[in-house]
Protein backbone atom coordinates (compact mmCIF):
# COMPACT_ATOMS: atom_id res chain seq x y z
CA UNK A 1 0.00 0.00 0.00
CA UNK A 2 1.31 3.84 -0.78
CA UNK A 3 0.16 7.04 0.38
CA UNK A 4 -0.33 9.25 -2.35
CA UNK A 5 1.26 12.66 -1.31
CA UNK A 6 1.35 14.22 -5.01
CA UNK A 7 -0.76 13.72 -7.94
CA UNK A 8 0.28 10.19 -9.58
CA UNK A 9 0.47 12.01 -13.07
CA UNK A 10 1.52 15.70 -13.40
CA UNK A 11 2.78 15.89 -9.62
CA UNK A 12 0.99 18.57 -8.21
CA UNK A 13 0.45 18.73 -4.66
CA UNK A 14 -2.40 21.13 -5.13
CA UNK A 15 -5.29 19.13 -4.76
CA UNK A 16 -8.67 19.34 -2.70
CA UNK A 17 -10.58 16.34 -0.66
CA UNK A 18 -13.05 15.22 -2.26
CA UNK A 19 -14.52 12.00 -0.35
CA UNK A 20 -13.29 11.12 3.32
CA UNK A 21 -16.13 8.55 4.02
CA UNK A 22 -15.97 5.11 3.32
CA UNK A 23 -15.56 3.40 0.33
CA UNK A 24 -16.83 -0.21 -1.38
CA UNK A 25 -14.33 -2.49 -0.63
CA UNK A 26 -15.52 -5.38 -2.31
CA UNK A 27 -19.01 -6.75 -4.38
CA UNK A 28 -19.22 -10.63 -3.28
CA UNK A 29 -22.73 -11.09 -4.28
CA UNK A 30 -23.74 -9.15 -7.05
CA UNK A 31 -25.65 -5.83 -5.77
CA UNK A 32 -24.50 -6.61 -1.85
CA UNK A 33 -21.87 -3.79 -1.20
CA UNK A 34 -18.89 -4.10 1.31
CA UNK A 35 -17.73 -1.33 2.95
CA UNK A 36 -13.74 -0.56 4.41
CA UNK A 37 -13.87 0.09 8.37
CA UNK A 38 -11.69 3.29 7.98
CA UNK A 39 -12.55 6.61 5.64
CA UNK A 40 -10.62 6.98 2.67
CA UNK A 41 -9.66 10.28 1.70
CA UNK A 42 -9.86 11.07 -2.21
CA UNK A 43 -8.69 13.69 -3.94
CA UNK A 44 -8.69 16.38 -6.98
CA UNK A 45 -5.79 17.49 -8.53
CA UNK A 46 -6.03 21.29 -9.23
CA UNK A 47 -4.06 21.13 -11.82
CA UNK A 48 -4.88 18.42 -14.18
CA UNK A 49 -8.15 17.65 -12.64
CA UNK A 50 -7.27 13.74 -12.03
CA UNK A 51 -9.22 12.22 -8.96
CA UNK A 52 -7.43 9.43 -7.12
CA UNK A 53 -7.40 7.78 -3.90
CA UNK A 54 -4.93 8.11 -1.36
CA UNK A 55 -4.32 4.65 -0.53
CA UNK A 56 -2.93 2.83 -4.07
CA UNK A 57 -3.07 -1.21 -2.85
CA UNK A 58 -0.32 -3.07 -5.05
CA UNK A 59 -2.15 -6.45 -4.37
CA UNK A 60 -5.42 -5.94 -6.49
CA UNK A 61 -3.79 -5.50 -9.40
CA UNK A 62 -3.54 -9.66 -9.97
CA UNK A 63 -6.90 -10.56 -11.80
CA UNK A 64 -7.55 -13.47 -9.49
CA UNK A 65 -7.73 -11.79 -6.42
CA UNK A 66 -9.15 -8.64 -7.39
CA UNK A 67 -11.97 -11.05 -9.23
CA UNK A 68 -12.49 -13.14 -6.19
CA UNK A 69 -12.98 -9.44 -4.25
CA UNK A 70 -15.20 -8.32 -6.75
CA UNK A 71 -17.23 -10.89 -8.68
CA UNK A 72 -17.30 -13.95 -5.64
CA UNK A 73 -14.20 -15.83 -7.54
CA UNK A 74 -12.06 -16.06 -10.34
CA UNK A 75 -13.31 -18.55 -12.76
CA UNK A 76 -14.04 -19.20 -16.50
CA UNK A 77 -17.73 -19.49 -15.13
CA UNK A 78 -17.60 -16.80 -12.99
CA UNK A 79 -16.75 -14.71 -16.03
CA UNK A 80 -19.23 -15.29 -18.41
CA UNK A 81 -21.76 -15.10 -15.53
CA UNK A 82 -20.93 -11.55 -14.56
CA UNK A 83 -19.43 -10.17 -17.71
CA UNK A 84 -20.22 -11.96 -21.02
CA UNK A 85 -23.70 -9.86 -21.77
CA UNK A 86 -22.03 -6.54 -20.80
CA UNK A 87 -18.85 -7.21 -22.94
CA UNK A 88 -20.72 -8.18 -25.81
CA UNK A 89 -22.25 -4.82 -25.67
CA UNK A 90 -19.16 -3.24 -25.07
CA UNK A 91 -17.72 -4.81 -28.43
CA UNK A 92 -20.39 -4.26 -30.21
CA UNK A 93 -20.37 -0.17 -29.80
CA UNK A 94 -16.65 0.08 -30.53
CA UNK A 95 -17.41 -2.08 -34.20
CA UNK A 96 -19.28 1.08 -35.10
CA UNK A 97 -16.35 2.92 -35.03
CA UNK A 98 -13.20 0.70 -35.92
CA UNK A 99 -13.25 -2.05 -38.81
CA UNK A 100 -11.11 -5.02 -36.88
CA UNK A 101 -10.95 -6.37 -40.78
CA UNK A 102 -7.76 -8.44 -40.99
CA UNK A 103 -6.28 -6.96 -38.16
CA UNK A 104 -3.80 -8.10 -35.51
CA UNK A 105 -5.98 -7.81 -31.78
CA UNK A 106 -4.49 -7.59 -28.43
CA UNK A 107 -6.61 -7.44 -25.86
CA UNK A 108 -5.47 -6.87 -22.56
CA UNK A 109 -7.20 -7.94 -19.49
CA UNK A 110 -8.83 -10.27 -21.76
CA UNK A 111 -10.59 -12.60 -18.98
CA UNK A 112 -12.19 -15.80 -20.53
CA UNK A 113 -12.12 -13.86 -24.39
CA UNK A 114 -15.25 -12.99 -24.36
CA UNK A 115 -14.70 -10.35 -26.48
CA UNK A 116 -11.90 -12.06 -28.59
CA UNK A 117 -14.00 -15.02 -29.42
CA UNK A 118 -16.22 -12.56 -31.23
CA UNK A 119 -13.45 -10.82 -32.88
CA UNK A 120 -12.45 -13.61 -33.98
CA UNK A 121 -13.81 -14.58 -37.21
CA UNK A 122 -12.87 -10.94 -38.46
CA UNK A 123 -9.26 -10.74 -37.40
CA UNK A 124 -5.89 -11.90 -38.62
CA UNK A 125 -4.39 -12.72 -34.98
CA UNK A 126 -6.25 -12.48 -31.42
CA UNK A 127 -3.99 -12.62 -28.34
CA UNK A 128 -5.12 -12.00 -25.23
CA UNK A 129 -3.27 -10.87 -21.04
CA UNK A 130 -4.85 -12.14 -18.26
CA UNK A 131 -3.94 -14.35 -14.85
CA UNK A 132 -3.27 -17.87 -15.64
CA UNK A 133 -6.36 -18.99 -14.64
CA UNK A 134 -8.12 -18.21 -17.68
CA UNK A 135 -5.08 -19.28 -19.90
CA UNK A 136 -6.34 -22.94 -20.57
CA UNK A 137 -9.54 -21.95 -21.80
CA UNK A 138 -8.00 -18.72 -23.61
CA UNK A 139 -5.61 -20.76 -25.62
CA UNK A 140 -7.88 -22.77 -27.36
CA UNK A 141 -8.70 -20.08 -29.50
CA UNK A 142 -6.41 -17.66 -29.08
CA UNK A 143 -2.87 -16.73 -28.25
CA UNK A 144 -2.31 -16.30 -24.58
CA UNK A 145 0.06 -14.33 -22.05
CA UNK A 146 -0.43 -14.60 -18.53
CA UNK A 147 2.71 -11.72 -17.99
CA UNK A 148 3.64 -8.61 -19.86
CA UNK A 149 7.06 -10.06 -19.64
CA UNK A 150 6.15 -13.33 -21.68
CA UNK A 151 4.15 -10.86 -24.40
CA UNK A 152 7.57 -8.91 -24.28
CA UNK A 153 9.48 -12.19 -24.98
CA UNK A 154 6.99 -13.03 -28.38
CA UNK A 155 8.44 -9.51 -30.00
CA UNK A 156 4.97 -9.33 -31.12
CA UNK A 157 2.94 -6.07 -32.04
CA UNK A 158 -0.35 -5.14 -32.84
CA UNK A 159 -2.94 -3.20 -35.08
CA UNK A 160 -6.13 -3.01 -32.39
CA UNK A 161 -5.23 -2.78 -29.13
CA UNK A 162 -8.42 -3.00 -26.06
CA UNK A 163 -7.95 -1.86 -22.45
CA UNK A 164 -11.69 -1.77 -21.55
CA UNK A 165 -12.16 -0.94 -18.17
CA UNK A 166 -8.83 -1.04 -16.91
CA UNK A 167 -6.45 1.84 -17.00
CA UNK A 168 -8.49 3.15 -13.54
CA UNK A 169 -7.37 -0.23 -11.76
CA UNK A 170 -3.49 0.57 -12.35
CA UNK A 171 -0.81 1.14 -10.46
CA UNK A 172 1.05 2.98 -12.21
CA UNK A 173 -0.86 4.34 -14.80
CA UNK A 174 1.91 5.74 -17.58
CA UNK A 175 3.84 3.22 -17.59
CA UNK A 176 1.14 0.54 -18.41
CA UNK A 177 0.73 3.26 -21.39
CA UNK A 178 3.82 2.91 -21.66
CA UNK A 179 3.83 -0.59 -22.25
CA UNK A 180 1.10 -0.63 -24.59
CA UNK A 181 2.11 1.66 -26.82
CA UNK A 182 5.28 0.11 -27.08
CA UNK A 183 3.00 -3.24 -28.18
CA UNK A 184 1.58 -0.87 -30.76
CA UNK A 185 2.07 -1.35 -34.63
CA UNK A 186 3.22 1.30 -37.08
CA UNK A 187 -0.41 2.82 -37.72
CA UNK A 188 -2.08 0.68 -34.62
CA UNK A 189 -4.52 1.99 -32.26
CA UNK A 190 -5.35 1.73 -28.87
CA UNK A 191 -8.83 1.39 -27.42
CA UNK A 192 -9.98 2.05 -24.07
CA UNK A 193 -12.92 1.81 -22.22
CA UNK A 194 -12.45 4.61 -18.96
CA UNK A 195 -15.39 5.72 -16.45
CA UNK A 196 -15.92 9.19 -16.60
CA UNK A 197 -15.65 10.97 -13.65
CA UNK A 198 -17.85 14.19 -14.76
CA UNK A 199 -21.04 11.79 -15.71
CA UNK A 200 -24.66 12.18 -15.29
CA UNK A 201 -25.33 10.54 -12.17
CA UNK A 202 -22.67 12.80 -10.36
CA UNK A 203 -24.56 15.96 -11.09
CA UNK A 204 -28.04 14.57 -10.61
CA UNK A 205 -27.68 12.07 -7.79
CA UNK A 206 -24.06 13.50 -5.90
CA UNK A 207 -23.38 11.63 -2.52
CA UNK A 208 -25.85 9.07 -2.59
CA UNK A 209 -23.95 7.98 -6.22
CA UNK A 210 -20.09 8.21 -4.94
CA UNK A 211 -21.09 6.54 -1.62
CA UNK A 212 -21.64 3.76 -3.91
CA UNK A 213 -19.53 4.23 -6.72
CA UNK A 214 -15.93 4.96 -4.95
CA UNK A 215 -13.88 1.87 -4.45
CA UNK A 216 -10.55 0.35 -3.23
CA UNK A 217 -9.89 -1.09 -6.58
CA UNK A 218 -10.31 2.41 -8.84
CA UNK A 219 -6.88 3.92 -7.98
CA UNK A 220 -8.12 6.84 -11.11
CA UNK A 221 -11.12 8.66 -11.87
CA UNK A 222 -10.69 10.23 -15.38
CA UNK A 223 -12.30 12.83 -16.85
CA UNK A 224 -12.30 14.35 -20.16
CA UNK A 225 -9.38 16.83 -18.67
CA UNK A 226 -7.30 14.80 -17.24
CA UNK A 227 -7.36 12.10 -19.95
CA UNK A 228 -6.03 14.69 -22.39
CA UNK A 229 -3.37 15.95 -19.54
CA UNK A 230 -2.67 11.92 -19.11
CA UNK A 231 -1.91 11.14 -23.34
CA UNK A 232 -0.44 13.98 -23.63
CA UNK A 233 2.43 13.19 -20.99
CA UNK A 234 2.45 9.43 -22.79
CA UNK A 235 2.63 11.29 -26.33
CA UNK A 236 -0.52 9.22 -27.29
CA UNK A 237 -2.82 11.62 -29.88
CA UNK A 238 -6.32 10.97 -29.39
CA UNK A 239 -8.58 10.09 -32.94
CA UNK A 240 -11.46 9.94 -31.22
CA UNK A 241 -13.22 9.87 -28.30
CA UNK A 242 -17.21 8.99 -27.82
CA UNK A 243 -19.43 9.02 -24.97
CA UNK A 244 -20.71 5.74 -23.64
CA UNK A 245 -23.74 5.47 -21.12
CA UNK A 246 -23.69 1.74 -19.74
CA UNK A 247 -27.60 2.05 -17.96
CA UNK A 248 -30.65 3.30 -19.29
CA UNK A 249 -32.40 6.96 -18.54
CA UNK A 250 -34.90 4.63 -16.00
CA UNK A 251 -32.26 3.05 -14.14
CA UNK A 252 -30.72 6.69 -13.68
CA UNK A 253 -34.35 8.21 -12.88
CA UNK A 254 -34.45 5.09 -10.49
CA UNK A 255 -31.71 5.48 -8.73
CA UNK A 256 -32.55 9.76 -8.41
CA UNK A 257 -36.13 8.53 -6.97
CA UNK A 258 -34.98 5.93 -4.54
CA UNK A 259 -31.04 7.22 -3.60
CA UNK A 260 -30.26 3.52 -3.77
CA UNK A 261 -27.65 1.00 -5.89
CA UNK A 262 -30.89 0.29 -7.96
CA UNK A 263 -32.42 -3.91 -7.79
CA UNK A 264 -35.46 -3.05 -9.47
CA UNK A 265 -35.85 -0.27 -12.93
CA UNK A 266 -38.73 1.47 -12.55
CA UNK A 267 -40.28 2.34 -16.14
CA UNK A 268 -40.34 6.14 -15.79
CA UNK A 269 -39.73 6.26 -19.94
CA UNK A 270 -40.83 3.87 -22.91
CA UNK A 271 -38.23 2.74 -24.84
CA UNK A 272 -38.00 5.46 -27.28
CA UNK A 273 -37.59 8.34 -24.90
CA UNK A 274 -34.90 6.32 -22.90
CA UNK A 275 -32.92 5.55 -26.13
CA UNK A 276 -33.17 9.64 -26.92
CA UNK A 277 -32.24 10.45 -23.59
CA UNK A 278 -29.47 8.61 -23.70
CA UNK A 279 -28.03 9.62 -26.78
CA UNK A 280 -28.50 12.96 -25.68
CA UNK A 281 -25.74 12.13 -22.37
CA UNK A 282 -23.58 10.46 -24.75
CA UNK A 283 -23.61 12.90 -27.08
CA UNK A 284 -22.73 15.91 -24.25
CA UNK A 285 -19.85 13.06 -22.82
CA UNK A 286 -21.81 13.06 -19.34
CA UNK A 287 -21.88 9.78 -19.88
CA UNK A 288 -20.86 6.99 -17.65
CA UNK A 289 -17.76 5.85 -19.64
CA UNK A 290 -15.84 6.83 -22.64
CA UNK A 291 -13.97 5.51 -25.24
CA UNK A 292 -10.99 6.41 -26.59
CA UNK A 293 -8.90 5.98 -29.41
CA UNK A 294 -5.30 6.76 -29.74
CA UNK A 295 -2.03 6.28 -31.80
CA UNK A 296 1.39 6.95 -31.44
ZN1 LIG B 1 -2.46 16.16 -11.54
Amino acid sequence: MIFKKKCPICSSKKRIIVWNNKIRSGNANGLKSKFTRLNEKIFQCLNCNLVYLEKFRSGLLDNSIFRKEFDGEASVKKYYQFNKPREINKIKFIKKFISFKNKKVFESNCGAAVILDHLKPFTKLTAGLDHEVYSNHVKKKHLFFSSKKDLNESKLNFDIILSLGEIEHQFNVINFLSFLKSKLSKKGIIVFRIPNYDNIYKYMIGVDFFKFDYRISHNYYFNEKSLNYLFKKCKLKIVKKIGIQEYSTNHLLTYAETGKRVKKIYKFLTKNRDLFIKKNIEKNMLSTSFIYIVKN
